[in-house]
């Protein structure tokens, strides 16, 4: 049994050391999200290097002990590993291909994760180019919003080889609580725009119900308090309800600031979108949802919580 036992060991040893252990991460764009998962990695002990075309929101992090890096090429020259987390397709693009852009000067090896939410076949373009180079390249979308970036509690999407996924793991797990692998090359996006989808159109159905409830009479935090006890409980109506008063900590108590802005999540429909259009897929819900909140943009409600979705539907905005 012994024996047994050190075999064992002896084997996970072995495996273990099959696997590279990263400790040199770069990572661009340091933004609401980046920022704060930056910090997080700096936390468990990695040395760090960052970057951002805005200068000022490295100055945190090079205090906590990050080098700043004056281009995204000199962040691949010093990376094993390298994460990034930026706003559309065209900028993540942009960051890896042009000219002095992380695969120009990419060392032969490195792992690139990108965190944005973007088209899955702008990942599965971006994976070819690396492999052009001889690097590493897995999608990593993630869940939590700016919270969960804070409390390193996100959930990671992850679509690419299973042994990238497995040597990723020390390096996502200081960011997130959860890290799953959904398949190949782009199967993290696929994964993280359905889920929004989703939940753009669960948001615009709790305030639907709840506004013709109060137009008929009730009261919106009854009718809350009834669906979430009822088969039309759901994340929208329980956790992050529209109705403002009924948690003080989301955003709809709180004139509709901070939490996820409307323009991602219309960014996000466009791309569920154009996947959907792609793939010959019907949506005519997640269409519906994409419609409504171009709207809600037309009307200068970009930077408000997309839960403000329940006063546009009542007419106040
Ligand atoms: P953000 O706009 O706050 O941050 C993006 C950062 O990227 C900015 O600091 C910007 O200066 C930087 N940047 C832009 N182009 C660059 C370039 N070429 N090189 C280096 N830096 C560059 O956006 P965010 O809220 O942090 O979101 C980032 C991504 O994560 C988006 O794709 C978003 O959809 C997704 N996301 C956001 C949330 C959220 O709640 N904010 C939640 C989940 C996923």
């Amino acid at each position: 049994m012994a024996g047994t036992m050190m075999c064992f060991k002896f084997i996970k040893k072995s495996f273990t050391q099959g696997q590279r252990n990263y400790s040199k991460i770069g990572f661009v764009g340091l933004g609401n999200m980046g920022n704060s998962m930056a910090k997080n990695i700096l936390k468990k002990g990695f040395k760090l290097s960052v970057y951002d075309i805005n200068k000022s929101s490295m100055t945190n992090l090079i205090e906590a002990g990050a080098t700043g890096a004056s281009s995204p090429s000199e962040i691949s020259k010093n990376s094993e590993v390298i994460i990034t987390m930026l706003p559309t397709n065209d900028h993540v693009w942009q960051c890896y291909t042009s000219e002095d852009g992380l695969l120009n000067s990419a060392n032969k090896n490195t792992l690139f994760i990108d965190s944005s939410t973007i088209d899955p076949s702008v990942s599965q373009n971006i994976y070819k180019e690396c492999v052009k180079k001889d690097a590493q390249f897995i999608d990593g979308p993630v869940s939590g919003g700016v919270v969960g970036a804070r409390d390193g509690t996100l959930t990671f999407m992850i679509g690419g080889n299973k042994k990238q996924y497995d040597e990723s793991l020390p390096i996502l797990e200081s960011m997130g609580s959860r890290v799953v692998h959904c398949g190949d090359v782009g199967m993290g996006q696929v994964a993280k725009l359905c889920n929004n989808m989703l939940l753009a159109i669960s948001m615009i159905g709790v305030s639907e119900v709840v506004n013709l409830a109060d137009r008929l009479g009730l009261d919106p935090k009854v009718m809350t308090s009834i669906l979430n006890t009822s088969t039309g409980r759901c994340w929208s109506s329980e956790i992050y309800p529209p109705v403002p008063g009924i948690i003080d900590t989301v955003p709809s108590s709180n004139d509709y600031q901070g939490g996820f802005m409307t323009s991602l999540m219309t960014k996000d429909l466009g791309l569920a979108q154009s996947a959907a259009t792609r793939s010959g897929t019907p949506i005519p819900l997640g269409s519906l949802a994409h419609q409504i909140y171009r709207t809600l943009m037309t009307r200068g409600l970009n930077d408000k919580d997309f839960s403000i979705v329940y006063q546009f539907l009542k007419g106040n905005k």
